[in-house]
Order: C-alpha cells, then sequence, then structure tokens
C-alpha cells in the first residue's frame, strides 16, 4: 500500500498526467492492441520528459512497485503493461529533430513507425524500421527491428548511435560508442532490460520511391509458392527485401502471398522481380511503384487494435522440403481468417555482416525467421487458435532453432529468453548483475540477475 500523501506527492511532481484506477482515460490508457492482455497498473504516469521518468524510478524504488514499460505497446506478450504496479507510459514523448545534413534523427520513445517515417521521409530520408505503422520506434528497436530496408541497411537497432537512458538507480545516462559502451552494447538487442530509453539517435539514409507490394496465390499451391521463394531468395541483391505468408484477403479468400520491397534504381528493381511476375499464376499482382511510406503502411489494415493475438516464432535451419510440407499443410488448416500464420522473413545482406556478438541482438546467420501469428476476434476461439499455433510451432520443431527474435514472442519464460539471447546471454548476465541487480527492470523478455 502506497501512503496516499506519497502518491499525492508523486502525482503533483510529474509534469505529465497521472491515472489511477477509476479516472477518466485510465482504462483506455492501460489497454494495448492484444486484446488477450487485461492487467490494472495502481498507477499510470504519462510521462512528457526524462524528469518524469526519472520520478517514476525513484517512486517505484522507494515503495517497491513494479515497473512496466510502455513505448508503443506492441509487444505481443503485453510486456508494457503491469498488474498493481507502476505503468511507465512514454507514449506522449514524440520529439522528433531531424538533421538533414548529418543524416541523423534524435526521436523520443513514444514515436510510433508512422509518425517516425513522416518526419524522416519530409526531407527523403528514413532508417529501417517495421512494417506496420502504429508499432512503438521504441521496443521495436530495443529488441531488433526487422524491415524493408534491413537487407540494405541493416536492422533497426543497427542503426542506432546513441541513446539516453534512465538507469535502475534513477541516474540518466547516455550511452554510445564512446560513452558508456558496455550500455550501449547491452541496449541492441535486450528489450529494455537495462533502463528506460528517453531518446534515441538514428543513422538515416536516402529512400524512396521504392518498387514493392504482393503477389498472392490460392493457399492451395502454399508448397509450390514457398519452394518458389527459397529457389528465388538464393540470389537476391541488399536492395530487396522479400516475406511469404497465408492470410486471408478482405473478401474470404485464402491466399498465400509474397511481398516486397525494392529499394534500388525503380528499373534494375523491376528486372530483379521479374521472376516473381512470371511465377505461377497470381490470383492478385500489386507490385508497383510506390511511395515509402505508402509502403510502410500496406499491412496496417490487417492489423486493427483490439483483436486476440497470440504467437509462436523461431528462426528455421533451412527451408528444406520436411519444412516446406509442414508450413503448407497448416497453412491450409489456419483456424482464423485474421492470422499471419505462416509467416516467413527472409533475412539477408547488411544484418548478416554484423558479427553475432557485436550487439546484443545475437540472430545474424538465420536466413529465414517463422512466424505463426495467430489473430482472431471473440474470446471464445481463444483455445483453439492457441492450441493450434503450439501444435504449428511443435509440428515445424524439428526444423527451428532453439532462439526466437525477443520481439516477436509471447510469453514464454526464463529459459526462452536465455536462448532467445544465445551467446550474449551470459555477458548480457554479467552486466544485468553490474546495472541492475535488483531485477528492477523485468517486464521485458528478461535477463535473470545472479547476484
Ligand atoms: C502488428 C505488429 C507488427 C509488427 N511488425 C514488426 C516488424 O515488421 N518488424 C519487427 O522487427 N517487429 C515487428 N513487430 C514486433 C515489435 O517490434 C515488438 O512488438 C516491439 O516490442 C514493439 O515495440 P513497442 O514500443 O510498440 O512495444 P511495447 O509493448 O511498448 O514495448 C515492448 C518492450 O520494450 C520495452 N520498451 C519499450 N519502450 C522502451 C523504452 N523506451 N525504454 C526501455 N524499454 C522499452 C517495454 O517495456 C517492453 O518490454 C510487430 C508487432 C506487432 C504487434
Amino acid at each position: 500500500m502506497i501512503p496516499l500523501s506519497a502518491l499525492q506527492k508523486f502525482r503533483e511532481s510529474l509534469r505529465g498526467q497521472s491515472l489511477c484506477p477509476g479516472d477518466p482515460g485510465y482504462d483506455a490508457t492501460r489497454a494495448i492492441p492484444n486484446a488477450m492482455i487485461n492487467r490494472k497498473p495502481a498507477i499510470i504516469a504519462r510521462c512528457i520528459g526524462a524528469s518524469d521518468v526519472i520520478a517514476c524510478v525513484r517512486f517505484a524504488r522507494e515503495h517497491d512497485l513494479t515497473v512496466s514499460v510502455r513505448g508503443g505497446g506492441h509487444s505481443v506478450a503485453g510486456k508494457s503493461v503491469c498488474d498493481g504496479g507502476l505503468m511507465i507510459d512514454l507514449s506522449a514523448m514524440k520529439g522528433i529533430r531531424v538533421s538533414p545534413a548529418q543524416r541523423t534523427a534524435r526521436a523520443e520513445p513514444g514515436l510510433t513507425l508512422g509518425e517516425f517515417d513522416r518526419e524522416t521521409q519530409a526531407f527523403g530520408l528514413a532508417t529501417t524500421l517495421g512494417t506496420v505503422t502504429k508499432t512503438g520506434i521504441s521496443g521495436l528497436t530495443l529488441g531488433g527491428g526487422w524491415g524493408h530496408l534491413h537487407a540494405k541497411y541493416g536492422l533497426a537497432l543497427d542503426n542506432l548511435t546513441a541513446v539516453d537512458l534512465v538507469t535502475a538507480d534513477g541516474r540518466l545516462l547516455t550511452a554510445s560508442s564512446s560513452e558508456n559502451p558496455d550500455l550501449f552494447w547491452a541496449v541492441r538487442g535486450s528489450s529494455g532490460n537495462f533502463g528506460i530509453v528517453t531518446s534515441l539517435r538514428y543513422r538515416l539514409y536516402e529512400v524512396g520511391p521504392v518498387l514493392g507490394g504482393g503477389i498472392f496465390y490460392p493457399v492451395s499451391k502454399a508448397a509450390e509458392v514457398l519452394r518458389f521463394f527459397r529457389e528465388f531468395a538464393k540470389g537476391i541483391p541488399d536492395e530487396l527485401v522479400i516475406q511469404a505468408a497465408a492470410l486471408t484477403f478482405p473478401d474470404g479468400v485464402p491466399v498465400i502471398g509474397v511481398a516486397a520491397c525494392y529499394c534500388g534504381a525503380i528499373l534494375e528493381g523491376e528486372k530483379v522481380l521479374k521472376p516473381l511476375r512470371m511465377f505461377g499464376k497470381p490470383v492478385a499482382d500489386l507490385l508497383q511503384v510506390r511511395s515509402y511510406l505508402e509502403m510502410q503502411s500496406m499491412f496496417d489494415p490487417f492489423f486493427p487494435p483490439g483483436r486476440l493475438t497470440y504467437v509462436k516464432s523461431s528462426f528455421l535451419r533451412t527451408l528444406n522440403e520436411e519444412a516446406i510440407e509442414t508450413l503448407a499443410q497448416y497453412a491450409n488448416s489456419c483456424p482464423s481468417p485474421y492470422s499471419f500464420a505462416p509467416a516467413l522473413e527472409h533475412w539477408h545482406g547488411a544484418v548478416s555482416r554484423v558479427g553475432v556478438t557485436e550487439t546484443a541482438f545475437p540472430h545474424r546467420q538465420s536466413s529465414y525467421n517463422f512466424m505463426a501469428w495467430s489473430n482472431w476476434e471473440n474470446a471464445a476461439d481463444s483455445e483453439k487458435n492457441i492450441q493450434w499455433t503450439r501444435e504449428f510451432a511443435k509440428a515445424l520443431e524439428p526444423n527451428l532453432i532453439a532462439g526466437s527474435y525477443v520481439n516477436y514472442v509471447s510469453d514464454e519464460g526464463e529459459a526462452s529468453a536465455r536462448a532467445a539471447y544465445g551467446p550474449n546471454y551470459d555477458r548480457l548476465v554479467a552486466l544485468k548483475n553490474k546495472h541492475d541487480p535488483t531485477n528492477f527492470f523485468r517486464m521485458n523478455h528478461n535477463i535473470t540477475p545472479r547476484v
């Protein structure tokens, strides 16, 4: 129990708003896109600057409160909302300053991808972010950040050059390759385990228009399409990023699609994409020249907030015949028309030229990231969808590596977090012992300190 006077004093000390159960806006603020998550923090602090974040950390320490940190709220595991503790909501911190001369952006953690892209594209610039515009830049970047530019420019975290973060003892530090380099190594991939990031500095590149979109086939052709996808992926240049997914069109037709984004010269892109356009008999070919912003928002209609979501994900060892058979079998038995299952991201190029231990993010060498991304609308269908998703991942298990990309997993516990950080886990534990020995930041894919 927090003494009322202390709570009052804390609330008054903040520049931003705070909300407790019963306050207008409390329920809307604790809600996140995944409707599976229904947690009730004792307090929500809507921070508007680093000083608010520092005040939150000190208050939570003093009163021994569980803390969760919300960037864009898109963690499918719902890590941004705690039960009964202090939810530190950064989503009102949306400042951004783009320097076209230096090709950098200094951004606050409450920006969504769409907001960030819009500001950088005003100067014809961009950096790698994800593929759905409402996702938050900070959770995405601190966990990894795979998107349409990753093969040319690396993951979002590969383009991070500095962060400001509030540590577990309430200090505001800068971390970069020259200041606190151990923390800078750790924040790039460890998903909020080391502090609350209040500012992120990114490298930018000239980007757009792109040649992109999707090409779709009947889902009954899943095995043929995946075989083609594998062969096509072998020779593609860094300018091209592709992914394949089984989904259902809004008119109810189940399809398997290959999405593509070519970020180089359009004429060259047309040549590179020709084999994809010549393959089979598509039911729709939506590949065309688009603005980068249009490309980045292409998947938005498929991910409205308020659906229930459960995800299993891991990297494939290889996309061999056995894996293709399993993927095709489950593509044809998905119980929900809102799911992307299976979805396969192809990872290549710049991401794989960074060493496995150069940042905390280890997944640099696997070419295919598998997801069974299940979405459905009614809680009554939860058991059926969760069970199907688990069965799918189980059936594919012999072809999967042990570790997953932390940004894609529903809650799986310590063993899964350990596998996700792979060969970097021990170094991360040593740094956690040093910077957060009481595991103050634990609403994340957690690195448990050993002290
Ligand atoms: C519809 C959808 C599409 C997606 N598409 C992609 C994609 O294309 N590519 C990709 O790589 N990922 C994608 N993701 C996964 C996404 O990267 C993760 O869900 C990511 O965690 C979202 O970040 P967020 O800030 O929105 O989430 P939040 O839930 O707010 O945060 C996620 C985690 O990061 C921590 N965190 C957030 N902000 C901070 C901060 N400033 N300081 C410290 N810790 C912080 C939180 O505490 C939490 O543990 C997608 C997710 C969804 C739901």
